[in-house]
């Protein structure tokens, strides 16, 4: 026990570690906002980031794996569309699976702004004053439960295996931390097919209370569905309108028990 402890300590400095020694560099070439790396309720989000490591994830991971046991064929599907979808080429099924994540994602994110008690949760995500990669981690586990789930859902109803659903969970991550981050990266006429931290910024833009700019990867859903929004320039300041405490446990019981406004858009 106190070795495993030890170990998944080992890893989670690693892990931040490489993080930190990727993302600052960058971070640094294309410095947008003129911000401290300690900057304000930095620790915050390193406590999220832990917090995730060590009891989250593997919460998560559980419940994903379990539902994609047998749960769904019995409840959803049957066999035969399983093998169909595993019949077709590998390229059609990537390029579906990605299409489908992306409806997902979108409306689940989406919903997560409109339904009061989805955006109780939801919105300790939009508590950052300022955003870099470190940033990314701040996500209530509640929240980070139902994004996975919601992320991974037709991937899972389309039988794909686990695996394969993990390195997509790797990839958004990594590209998580990216439209996170304090980097002003311009993508050219790019910007109408993948995501950038300018479009994601927006999304957390305190004035714009999170209504334009949901999707992740590519901001497809967005632009058929009226919510993209790319100015010439990045946001001033980001958060909520409303006043919340910002310690680690505070923001993680605050959703149980503060009274709450409802989102608007
Ligand atoms: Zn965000
Ligand atoms: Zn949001």
């Amino acid at each position: 026990m106190i070795q495993s402890l030890s170990t998944s300590l080992l890893y989670a400095f690693i892990s931040f570690g490489i993080y930190f020694a990727t993302m600052l560099p960058l971070e640094k070439a294309f410095k947008n906002h003129d911000q401290s790396i300690f900057r304000e309720q930095w620790l915050t989000d390193c406590a999220f980031f832990f917090g995730q490591y060590f009891i989250w994830t593997g919460m998560i991971e559980y419940g994903l794996t379990t539902f994609d046991s047998n749960t769904y064929r019995f409840l959803f599907l049957i066999q035969s569309f399983r093998e169909y979808v595993a019949a077709q080429p590998l390229w059609l099924q990537i390029f579906e699976v990605i299409f489908l994540c992306d409806i997902s994602i979108y409306w689940g994110h989406r919903l997560s702004h409109r339904i009061p008690w989805l955006w109780r949760f939801h919105r300790v995500h939009h508590t950052s004053k300022k955003l870099d990669w470190v940033a990314a981690f701040r996500e209530h586990p509640v929240d980070g439960f139902y994004t996975r789930l919601i992320e991974n859902l037709p991937g899972i109803l389309m039988g794909f295996p686990l695996e394969v659903l993990v390195g997509f969970m790797v990839l958004r991550g990594m590209f998580g931390l990216l439209i996170h981050s304090n980097a002003k990266i311009s993508i050219g006429p790019l910007k109408y097919i993948l995501g950038s931290p300018m479009l994601h910024h927006w999304h957390h833009d305190i004035h714009r209370n999170g209504s334009c700019n949901f999707a992740n990867l590519m901001p497809l859903m967005d632009i058929i569905f009226g919510t993209y929004y790319h100015p010439k320039e990045f946001p001033d300041d980001y958060g909520i309108q409303e006043k919340i405490p910002h310690g680690y446990w505070q923001q993680i019981l605050m959703p149980f028990y503060s009274r709450f406004k409802e989102p608007s858009d």
